[in-house]
């Protein structure tokens, strides 16, 4: 399976001048792209393929004045511009006409030299290379210091390179792994992401977010505040907004290398593992956003699919809109809906319920039934997470939590 190693890395001034050129570029190519493809749609005109529209806003802008300079980046960075632009359409599309499923998928935006995530993509036609003193090298840019934090299993087919809100930089480089099964274990298991508990276990354990976790949420919030209150425009705003900025990337990161934990674990520990399949994004819209998404969850549900796939456990997201609060796990009687105050109940089966434990058990349960009705009486491992694209198009791309070191699905 294909995984992301990303690695801090620190460009020289100069370095840091020719990769702001880069970002700049792509990030003209991106529009320039959009801005053809909105102008053919509004004169009736055809969809603009992608050769046609490579063409237009390479190849031929390059030989305008306005355009000249496109010429002072690696070609294969703007290319890859364009390509994460025809994916956005496709998404879109896709969406229009009801082949992909989840939620709304929007029409492509253009990129703003604001955006808090500025990111380039070089592919292996660009010949980055990783050199034997441990350098990055990017095709006009230069030879990038970087931060080793583990070793690359493999040579990457390609590397994203990541300016985030908090002005650091990233290397982010996807490598095909081989799988690496665990020896299989007894145990399966259901997990219920709740508000009061970042996650309960179906077989009763409570997983609370640590301490320092919470307390950096808490300044992060202040910093918030404080940030509300600088009026627009002024240096001190400017100031609290890096600050505010940096202070997410830190909880960002230390809420991460959390979940690494705790996902690693529980795909050790476990030969199945089930999921609610939480509409997160919906919820996301209610008065309950701020805890969720504090929360991360999509973040750790991802961690759980790929690390499944990667060591030969079974993973599922069983339907969202069974009432696993509501059921008892006993004897299944529904017992109607309950507010998020009651933690506990009791059914008339005699059974004594803990609100998040007992919808643990039904996901358990709802999973397992799932995994038979999918495929006989046999239990079939979870797809391989689907491929992300690589650089921000994404309606979130802005948010600097993606740029953090370690390893992710791609
Ligand atoms: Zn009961």
């Amino acid at each position: 399976m294909q995984l992301r190693y990303n690695y801090r890395v620190y460009p020289t001034p100069a370095q840091q001048v020719a990769l702001a050129r880069a970002f700049g570029c792509a990030r003209v190519v991106f529009n320039d792209g959009l801005r053809a493809r909105q102008q053919a749609r509004e004169a009736g005109e055809a969809y603009l393929s992608d050769g046609e529209l490579s063409k237009r806003v390479i190849t031929q802008a390059k030989r305008t004045p306005e355009r000249e300079w496109l010429g002072g980046v690696s070609a294969v960075v703007l290319q890859q511009a364009l390509a994460d632009l025809n994916t956005a359409y496709r998404n879109f599309f896709a969406w229009l006409s009801g082949k992909r499923k989840g939620r709304k998928v929007a029409r492509p935006r253009f990129r703003s030299r604001k955006d808090n995530r500025q990111a380039i993509r070089f592919t292996a036609n660009a010949r980055f290379k990783v050199l034997d003193n441990g350098r990055l090298r990017l095709p006009k840019v230069g030879d990038v210091p970087v931060r080793w934090s583990r070793q690359l299993p493999a040579a990457p087919t390609s590397v994203t390179v990541i300016r985030d809100a908090a002005g650091r930089y990233f290397a982010s480089f996807v490598v095909a792994t081989t799988n690496q099964p665990l020896p299989p274990v007894d145990r399966e298991v259901g997990i219920d992401l709740g508000l009061t508990h970042f996650a309960v276990l179906s077989n009763g354990k409570k997983v609370t977010a640590p301490r320092f976790l919470r307390r950096a949420a808490r300044k992060l919030r202040r910093l918030q505040q404080d940030l509300s209150r600088k009026q627009r425009g002024s240096n001190n705003r400017q100031k609290a907004v890096v600050k505010v900025a940096r202070a997410h990337a830190r909880v960002a990161d230390s809420r991460r290398d959390w979940q690494h934990k705790l996902s690693t674990r529980i795909i050790r520990d476990n030969q199945a593992v089930y999921v609610e399949d939480l509409c997160v994004t919906g919820l996301g819209r209610t008065r309950l956003a701020k805890s969720v998404h504090d929360a991360g969850w999509a973040q750790f549900v991802n961690m759980l699919e790929y690390k499944a796939a990667r060591h030969g456990r079974t993973f599922r997201k069983t339907n969202r809109f069974a009432p696993t609060s509501q059921t008892c796990s006993t004897c299944g009687r529904l017992d109607g809906p309950k507010p998020l105050s009651v933690r506990s109940w009791t059914c008339p089966c005699g059974a004594v319920h803990d609100r998040d434990v007992n919808a643990a058990i039904n996901i358990l349960a709802a999973g397992r039934a799932e995994s038979l009705n999918a495929c006989g009486a046999q239990v079939s491992p979870a797809p391989v997470p689907a491929p992300r694209r690589e650089a921000g198009i994404h309606p979130d791309a802005a948010c600097s939590t993606r740029s953090v070191e370690g390893i992710s699905a791609v």
